[in-house]
């Protein structure tokens, strides 16, 4: 990875539509839900595009509002050992608001579950999940980019689901988290997030470790640990996006928690094991011969 200052020649270019919401509503698609994506993009190239990825996965546009914003972008650099860095440019995203979350609320309260990170605009999922919680919809939140949560937000949030960074700032732990087995960051985090449950009223908070797996923590019982299925990582871009799209799709399918992440653990090794993000999320069918193999 380059420091401050250096620039350095990369050996590949891959190109392609993106985001968390779009990767998690694809993700979940492919593995057999029925989305509906509330999304801003800009009258751009890179807007025309993702309309023609939603076209091919099937998924309707009818929540997606264009601006003249330019749609968001993000750069994502890769080492040789599949570790990555990325910066990105809200654009359109930061314009989704309210009014755009009122006008899809028949498929919001409809829903089994409302997911939502933030790469668009906080208030935009703040008000989603109000009307989620209202109409008794399970609401599921990846905070990432990390932002600081507001009371509101977090009362109406039913599953969190961070990686080890966003554990860090959400339990505002003082030291990073040491990823040295899954027992000994149970361990690191689990003090905090004791305290954790003191302020919020979810129920289960899923901490996802890269190639160490993925933990459950709840309210009333003990913590669940899965470790993560061994590949050749070559990209974990988009693992997390992957992971999270698993979870959603295995618990709405009544999948036990520790069958949930077993099926979201396998839907991030599949990503990780492959280059890009969109290509390489799975169906249900490449999922269930994954865990047989
Ligand atoms: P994020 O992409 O949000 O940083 P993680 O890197 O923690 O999320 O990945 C999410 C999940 O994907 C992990 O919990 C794990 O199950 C799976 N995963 C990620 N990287 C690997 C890897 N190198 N090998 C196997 N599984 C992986």
């Amino acid at each position: 990875m380059p420091v401050a200052g250096e620039t350095l020649t990369a050996s590949a270019l891959h190109i392609e539509a993106g985001g968390k919401g779009l990767n998690v509503a694809v993700g979940a698609k492919r593995l057999g839900a029925e989305v509906d994506l509330l999304l801003a993009i800009g009258h751009d190239v890179a807007g025309d595009h993702l309309l023609e990825v939603l076209q091919g996965e099937i998924i309707d546009s009818k929540h997606v509002h264009r601006f003249a914003e330019n749609s968001g972008h993000g750069v994502g650099l890769l080492d040789e050992h599949g570790q990555n860095m990325i910066v990105i440019y809200p654009g359109a995203n930061q314009l989704l608001n309210s009014e755009h979350v009122q006008s899809a609320a028949k498929a919001l309260m409809e829903a089994d579950m409302v997911y939502a990170q933030l790469e668009v605009n906080i208030e935009a999922v703040s008000a989603a999940f109000v009307m989620a919680k209202q109409a008794g919809v399970q609401t599921m939140l990846n905070p990432s980019p990390w932002q600081p949560l507001s009371t509101q937000l977090l009362a109406n949030t039913d599953i969190l689901v961070v990686n080890e960074v966003e554990a860090v700032d959400l339990l505002s732990l003082t030291m990073p988290l040491e990823k040295v087995s899954l027992e000994a960051s149970t361990a690191q985090l689990q003090p905090a997030i004791e305290t954790f449950w003191h302020s919020w009223s979810g129920s289960l908070l899923v901490v996802t470790l890269g190639a160490l797996g993925s933990i459950a923590f709840q309210r009333t019982q003990a913590p669940i640990q899965v470790a993560a299925f061994e590949v050749g990582a070559l990209d974990s871009i988009g693992a997390g996006d992957a992971f999270a799209s698993g979870l959603c799709v295995a618990l709405n399918g009544n999948q036990c928690l520790k069958q949930a992440l077993t099926f979201a653990n396998a839907c991030g090794a599949i990503v990780a094991s492959k280059s890009g993000v969109l290509n390489a999320l799975p169906t249900a069918a490449t999922v269930a011969t994954f865990l047989e193999s």
